[in-house]
């Protein structure tokens, strides 16, 4: 089963308005001739609504970086899914290993906004990993098997609608990056239990994307592996120059 790679740039805490739409507006004219990967960009929430006009009329998805699974209500400084609709996001990353060391996300908590995000047609980005204490120990499957499982509580698999993304902790932002073949290994075993939990359609056609100091020196490896299905990319995300070789590299 073939799916179309896709390469998600996560530009954490960075970039101001204008900054954000000069980088957009690079990434836009560096990729007008790509065919065969689809790509999305998830800016500061700041910068969420001048991105989605300068976007306008290209095919590159928006994300948000997080959200709160309620649609509004007494919620100070939280963001909604109905409100990043609003605002002209179809992706929002959820789970990201700093939500869940810095912030305390939970896999419960993941599950509630995977579905909120679902109930308002955005696409969830639900990520996962084990800590360098966990690969060291052994557990790196167990871990992140049992991450996806609780995770995805409730929420839909199907490959229009979720995608996953492999996040070695010990990968973000460290320039250490999963051997192809260990990333491979772990995105393998994350299919077959889609495949045993929902069903053969499903596992085949969820994208499983890997992160983790991917950069355009290492993004053709990665992603030439039978189930890696693209890349969600930190650093590199943040400049054109950067940004584009990869997604170059994950067409195939
Ligand atoms: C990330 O933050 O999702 C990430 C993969 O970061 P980096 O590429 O910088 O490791």
């Amino acid at each position: 089963m073939s799916r179309t790679p896709l390469v998600a740039g996560n530009w954490k805490l960075n970039k101001t308005v204008a900054e954000a739409t000069e980088l957009v507006e690079g990434i836009r004219a560096g990729t007008k001739d790509l065919e065969g990967v689809d790509l999305v960009v998830a800016p500061v929430a700041t910068a969420l609504h001048p991105v989605a006009a300068a976007l306008k009329g290209a095919p590159i998805g928006l994300a948000a970086q997080n959200c709160y699974p309620e649609d509004t209500g007494a919620f100070t400084g939280e963001l909604s899914p109905l409100l990043l609709a609003d605002v002209g996001c179809t992706h929002c990353i959820v789970g990201h290993s700093e939500r869940r060391q810095l912030f305390g996300e939970t896999d419960a908590g993941v599950a509630a906004k995977a579905q909120a995000l679902q109930a308002h047609a955005l696409v969830p980005i639900v990520c996962l990993g084990e800590t360098l204490e966990q690969r060291e120990a052994g557990d790196t499957l167990k871990v992140c098997l049992g991450q996806l499982d609780a995770s995805l509580d409730g929420v839909t698999v199907d490959g229009d609608r979720l995608i996953l993304a492999y996040e070695p902790v010990w990968a973000i932002g460290t320039g250490k990056t999963a051997s192809p073949a260990d990333a491979q290994e772990v995105h393998h075993a994350l299919r077959e239990r889609l495949r045993e939990k929902h069903g053969a359609a499903a596992a085949d056609a969820v994208r499983i994307l890997y992160g983790g100091s991917v950069k355009p020196a290492n993004a053709a490896e990665l992603l030439s592996q039978p189930d890696i299905d693209g890349a969600l990319v930190g650093g590199a995300s943040l400049k054109a120059e950067t940004f584009v070789p990869i997604a170059e590299a994950a067409v195939h």
